[in-house]
């Protein structure tokens, strides 16, 4: 079998990089390790996609994406004019459908086994594995979208260096069963001055939004509610360390959350497979003291349950690759105009830190571009990347790596890469 273009990584950043080649006739082949599309959106239920620049470019992929969605009503516009409230099970379906209709070729339950480089036409030779099968294919061109730089690691890349900082990881999980429009109208009143709090009473179902965290330099209203909980023990410190509530469009009585924050120890890195597995238990263990607070707590909530616990650890922040280009924390601050840009963010540093009073949120007030430069490898100008692992330094990937810029990662990844096949 042969390909331009193989997409390892049917994530964020992956289907947005197969669907725009695919659109744009690249014969593309898009690689996938789970059953589902869409990565920390569906797998991770990482919900909502947050808003960056309206001046952004490539953002083909994501004006498609708002009208497959809103055939599924799987989408909700709230909070700032943002598009970006999708519903992580119906965007299983709406990702295949924008696949299929741009006939890509997608491969479920498969990974890469062997990588190497062709030496007649530099072109790569995969082998895929699908269970007990191998398959062979030939592609001219490969972008890494798996969030870890698998591709990368299999053709010896060098990655950037590891910073001594670290974000801590996160298990999202959801809560069904709830009586939204009684905890709206609590949370409306306990947050009168509504700090951080906001509630739509919308056509079908109530939308809000709430958060407390464990830094003391905010004003959370619900602040002494946890303190309470910590108190009796029906909570221990950790679990307050960073907790946000969002609806989801078309579950009208189900809430996602966006916790438990899993503190690492020290010294333990995320990439270590067995500090991989404990965060993920110690994770599931706090989303259990975690929904029986909100049981307790949250009028509204006395019938509700655990529905959902995301399929995947939200890790914030592993491998960066090396590329082209390194975009840093001045790029950021001190914008630069480059040639061929990527995309444009006004999207601030948001470093999730591993201790408390330590979160950092650095606004630069700029639109910053990122060029095409920081998608491609420094080894090999026919491997790009795309998503969370983009050639940049530790603080310039933490404003880098939303959704809206992964999007536009793999679009402007497969046009660069139809301009050089096509010589356009
Ligand atoms: C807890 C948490 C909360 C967040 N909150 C927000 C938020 O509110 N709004 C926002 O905009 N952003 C948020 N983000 C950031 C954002 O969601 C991610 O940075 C982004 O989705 C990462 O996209 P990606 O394409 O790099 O990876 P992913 O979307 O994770 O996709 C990677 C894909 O690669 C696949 N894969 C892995 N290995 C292989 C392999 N060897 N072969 C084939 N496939 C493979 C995986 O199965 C997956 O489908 C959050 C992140 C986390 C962790």
């Amino acid at each position: 079998m042969k390909y331009d273009l193989i997409v390892f990584g049917g994530g964020t950043a992956g289907v947005s990089a197969a669907y725009i080649a695919s659109k744009l006739g690249i014969k593309t082949l898009l690689v996938e390790k789970s059953d589902v599309l869409g990565g920390s959106i569906t797998q991770g239920l990482v919900v909502p996609a947050m808003k960056v620049n309206s001046s952004n470019i490539n953002t083909e992929f994501y004006t498609d994406l708002l009208t497959f969605a809103n055939k599924y009503s799987a989408q909700h516009t709230y909070i700032d004019n943002n598009s970006g409230w999708f519903n992580p099970e119906l965007l299983k379906i709406v990702f295949d459908d924008m696949l299929k209709s741009v006939n890509c070729n997608v491969l479920f339950s498969s990974c890469p086994s062997e990588i190497s480089l062709s030496f007649n036409d530099g072109s790569f030779n995969v082998v895929l594995s699908h269970k007990l099968l191998s398959l062979y294919v030939e592609t001219k061109y490969i972008v890494d979208t798996t969030s870890n730089g698998e591709i990368f690691k299999i053709l010896d890349c060098d990655f950037q260096n590891t910073d001594e900082r670290t974000q801590s990881p996160s298990l999202r999980f959801n809560i069904g069963g709830i009586n939204t429009k009684e905890f709206a109208s609590w949370l409306m009143e306990f947050d009168k001055d509504r700090n951080v709090t906001t509630v739509e009473f919308a056509e079908n179902q109530v939308y809000l939004s709430t958060a407390c965290t464990w830094d003391k330099n905010k004003n959370w209203a619900l602040s002494p509610i946890f303190a309470e909980a910590v108190e009796k023990k029906v909570l221990e410190y950790e679990d307050t360390a960073y907790f946000q509530l969002f609806s989801i469009p078309s579950m009208p009585d189900c809430i996602a959350v966006n916790a438990p924050r899993i503190i690492l120890d020290e010294g333990d890195d995320i990439r270590d497979p067995f500090v991989y597995s404990r965060a993920l238990m110690k994770g599931r263990e706090r989303i259990c003291r975690l929904a029986e607070f909100c049981k307790k707590y949250f009028p509204g909530f006395e019938n509700s349950y655990i529905s959902h616990i995301s399929d995947m650890l939200g890790v914030r922040e592993s491998y960066r690759v090396k590329g082209l280009y390194t975009f840093t924390k001045d790029d950021i601050i001190h914008p630069k105009k480059f040639e061929n840009v990527a995309f444009c963010s006004d999207y601030p540093i948001d470093i999730h830190s591993n201790s408390s009073n330590d979160d950092e949120l650095e606004f630069s007030n700029n639109t910053y571009q990122v060029p095409i430069e920081c998608l491609i490898s420094e080894k090999y100008n026919n491997l790009y990347c795309a998503g969370r692992i983009i050639s940049a330094d530790f603080d310039a990937q933490a404003a880098l790596r939303t959704q809206m810029s992964c999007f536009s990662m793999g679009e402007a990844a497969a046009k660069d890469i139809y301009k050089k096949l096509f010589s356009v």
